[in-house]
């Protein structure tokens, strides 16, 4: 079993300022939170800088991810390292992701630039459930989705500061490859847990 925080952005997003460096430092003195996905806007360059500066440390994982904004809303993909061919229609993304056995997620679908309703004709391989900056109301109604279109249902802080992480997280039942870590995701061998008594869900 592993604790992921399954949405993280690095300052080579554009509105985020924590730096590759803090981020695999803090992991690494995380109790028990050992991985994350790295899920800049539209650029792995985080990831590939947060990756080498893991390499140093055994303990922690770090998972290739970007999150695409998609015509329609943000999507989250998981296992690559390249970005998706534009335009960037969900269909586009969602067909690049599963060419590369990649795991797409439905990023706070009810909150801004989430895609809402529309998640309903998509196929996404799971729904964040539980966002730690989106509101208690906001994440129910997600969770309500991931139960109707019986999908996965996945948690991620979607930090953009260092104080923002860690805030909740996805507990997969795997070990610490990657290639199981995603399959399991599929397979929803997950659990949504928060680090934080005041977020309910
Ligand atoms: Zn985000």
């Amino acid at each position: 079993m592993i604790k992921i925080d399954l949405h993280v952005h690095t300052s080579y997003s554009p509105d985020a300022a924590i730096n590759p460096k803090t981020l695999v430092e803090q992991l690494h003195a995380h109790p028990f939170i050992k991985a994350i996905a790295v899920t800049d806007h539209n650029t792995v360059e985080g990831y590939e800088k947060a990756q080498a500066l893991a390499s140093a440390y055994p303990d922690i994982l770090i998972i290739p991810g970007v999150e695409i904004s998609a015509i329609n809303g943000d999507l989250i993909v998981l296992g690559v390292t390249e970005l998706p061919p534009e335009p960037w229609s969900v269909e586009n993304v969602i067909d690049f992701a599963k060419k590369r056995n990649a795991l797409t997620i439905a990023a706070h679908p009810y909150r801004t630039r989430g895609l809402g309703d529309l998640t309903r004709n998509c196929d996404v391989d799971a729904i964040e459930v539980l966002n730690g900056a989106a509101p208690s109301q906001v994440n129910k109604l997600a969770e309500s989705l991931a139960k109707e279109m019986e999908l996965p249902g996945v948690a991620g802080s979607d930090a953009h500061k260092a104080d923002e992480l860690w805030t909740v997280y996805t507990e997969v039942q795997a070990s610490s490859g990657l290639d199981e870590i995603l399959k399991a995701i599929k397979k929803g061998m997950v659990r949504v847990g928060s680090t934080q008594k005041s977020i309910r869900f």
